[in-house]
């Protein structure tokens, strides 16, 4: 074991608070009002599809955007790119304003350093707002390497993701430890890659599962000791 590779969201960072703040605070902006827990679940259940197709290359980055604020808006008339980008940008600013890191993040990155480790990020993302997300949480210093989908051909779980990681990183798969909290993208994805693979479990959802489980990062142990760093 040489790396360790972390997922972001939802594994250092605690993007799922963010959007569902952001999301309260900006509804009503756009004349979209309801119950938070009712406005959180509906922008994340129709945000899913559009940024599977983001990740599949099927629409752009910006497209995935004007999607969904135009499901979530449908009485305003958003036909025009500019306007669409333009409401978007009220949930950024939200979004990115709520954007913090799980408290067991730093320590973990650090301790796995200390071991020799060499850590990366792996990223379902956009490389400039998954760059800007690490340095607003603190997260930038702390690790050695990020690497987000938009500068690989295909996202998590593609085999070819895994692939073109270990190849940048110029290590074997069987070298790499991923960790993070998507079953699918993070845990399958990797595993089927040749890496080993860590489900981040934080909320308990997955008990029973058949890949190894740990419900926090500070409960993450290696299978063996990194080289020491120099
Ligand atoms: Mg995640």
């Amino acid at each position: 074991m040489s790396t360790v590779l972390l997922d972001l969201d939802d594994t250092l960072v605690d993007q799922v608070r963010a959007a569902d703040a952001a999301v309260v605070a900006w509804a009503p902006t756009l004349g979209v009002t309801g119950e938070p827990a009712e406005l959180a679940r509906r922008w994340a259940e129709l945000s899913e599809p559009h940024y599977r197709r983001y990740q599949a290359r099927e629409i752009s980055f910006a497209e995935q955007r004007r999607a969904r604020v135009r499901e979530l808006a449908p009485h305003l008339d958003l036909s025009d790119d500019a306007e669409a980008d333009r409401r978007f940008a009220g949930y950024l600013e939200h979004y990115r304003a709520g954007w913090c890191c799980f408290d067991d993040a730093v320590p973990t990155l650090r301790r796995l350093r200390r071991q020799g480790l060499r850590v990366g990020v792996l990223t379902n993302g956009d490389e400039a707002q998954q760059r800007d997300k690490l340095d607003v949480v603190g997260l930038t210093a702390e690790i050695d390497v990020l690497i987000a989908s938009s500068t690989l051909p295909f996202g998590k779980p593609h085999p070819l993701a895994f692939a073109a990681a270990v190849e940048r990183l110029g290590v074997r798969a069987e070298e790499v430890l991923m960790v993070g909290d998507s079953l699918e993208n993070d845990v399958r994805g990797a595993l089927a890659a040749g890496m080993s693979a860590v489900l981040l479990d934080r909320t308990d959802a997955h008990a029973g599962v058949d890949v190894p489980r740990i419900r926090g990062l500070d409960e993450l142990e290696l299978p063996e000791q990194g080289p020491a760093r120099r």
